[in-house]
């Protein structure tokens, strides 16, 4: 057989386009803001995680721009050999401090990391327990490792302690969950999975992508916003949503730390992350810690868009994040109605199977800092036409 059959069978996209329906890659020809041109034309971005906006601001440019003057275009190398900058260590050392614990490294992208980090800690004979709706990265890492994963229904913590107690007692074990979950933006229930990790002898990691500059005091992400800074054992993040830039991290204890660091294959064999996408991240973390008030006021938009929804009769998920889904449940009314916006000029994005189930199919709206009161109006008119008419 032909290796590639399944290439010249895979005919959904082409469907799709026929349909006039192919919501994907539509190409930019602007910056990542709150409105961008997208094919020719002004769209409202409702589908970015540029969460605080930085991707845009003055100083996080001027920054990128002067370590590819002063370091080149890229590292030429892994960290582990030649690619090292003082500037990675500098961003280190800044987010692990940002943090409040002992150590940070970065990999080169936050799907990376996750890779990175999980296939290193969970070795032959070690459990590694997921909730279902966890990102594909943290999948993938779990299928990289040696060990067994096993998966709980969605925040659903008996169900998280039966896992748990089907687990030989003496087996390694890692809970792993994200913060803030990407298509539903829900909060992790955090106090009740670290309670559960203590009785049953297990370590926790937290996906922080989509809670770092989000949640949190000061953007400090899922353990700080409940208040349990010190008893996540591994915070993961990415450097591609708040933190305006390319790139990602584990935060944790140093030994920890410094194991992953020599045992993680994603790590050692692979490029560091550029000087521009360095400085940028390393700048759009300073100015994070200068200016809470970025978190405040995106947490203050989040909260007009989900009132300024519900009020339009839309029926989305209510959670205390910016990212706020609206139900559309079937794949063909979700990927038509995506459409519609994009033709109106309201960028968003459908969340269809498997990232939702086939009835419960979703548009996902996400909010950034620095929208307005005034554009976010004019796009949930848009959507209160195109959905509710
Ligand atoms: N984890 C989560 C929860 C994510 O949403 C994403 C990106 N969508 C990643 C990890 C991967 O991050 P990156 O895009 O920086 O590789």
């Amino acid at each position: 057989m032909d290796i590639f059959e399944k290439c010249y069978n895979f005919k959904t996209a082409d469907e799709t386009k026929a349909q006039g329906v192919y919501p994907y890659f539509h190409a930019l020809k602007s910056r990542q803001d709150i409105e961008v041109i997208m094919e020719g034309k002004r769209r409202i971005m409702l589908g970015s995680n540029n969460y605080l906006g930085l991707t845009i601001n003055p100083e996080v440019i001027e920054a990128g721009i002067k370590a590819l003057e002063k370091y080149g275009s890229g590292c030429s190398g892994s960290r582990y050999l030649n690619g090292t900058l003082e500037m990675h260590l500098e961003l280190e050392a800044e987010l692990a401090d940002f943090l409040g614990r002992d150590a940070t490294m970065t990999f080169s992208t936050g799907f990376q990391s996750n890779l990175g980090i999980i296939s290193a800690i969970v070795g032959h004979g070690d459990y590694v327990i997921c909730d279902r709706e966890n990102h594909a990265s943290i999948y993938d890492g779990c299928k990289l490792s040696y060990g067994k994963m096993l998966r709980y229904k969605h925040a659903d913590m008996e169900d998280l302690e039966r896992t748990l107690q089907s687990i030989p007692e003496n087996a390694g074990k890692l809970i792993v969950t994200d913060g803030v979950f990407s298509m539903g933006g829900d909060i992790a229930k955090l106090p009740e999975i670290v309670a559960l990790a203590k009785k049953y002898k297990a370590r926790t990691m937290v996906d922080d992508a989509h809670a770092l500059g989000v949640i949190g005091e000061g953007g400090r992400g899922t353990a700080s916003y409940y208040g349990l800074d010190k008893e996540v054992d591994i915070i993961m993040s990415t450097f591609s949503k708040s933190l305006a830039s390319l790139g990602g991290h584990m935060t944790g204890d140093a030994k920890v730390v410094d194991y992953v660091r020599h045992n993680s294959r994603p790590f050692i064999f692979s490029a560091s992350i550029t000087p521009a996408s360095c400085a940028t991240a390393l700048t759009a973390l300073r100015y994070l810690r200068k200016h809470p008030e970025i978190v405040q006021r995106l947490s203050d938009l989040s909260s007009y868009a989900r009132k300024g929804l519900l009020d339009r009769g839309l029926k989305i998920i209510v959670a205390s994040t910016p990212i706020i889904p609206i139900f559309t449940y079937d794949m063909m009314n979700t990927l038509v109605k995506a459409k519609e916006l994009y033709e109106a000029g309201v960028y968003v994005n459908p969340v269809l199977p498997p990232a939702a189930p086939q009835d419960g199919c979703m548009l996902r709206t996400s909010y950034m800092a620095t929208h307005t009161e005034a554009i976010l109006d004019e796009a949930m008119d848009i959507i209160q036409k195109v959905m509710v008419g």
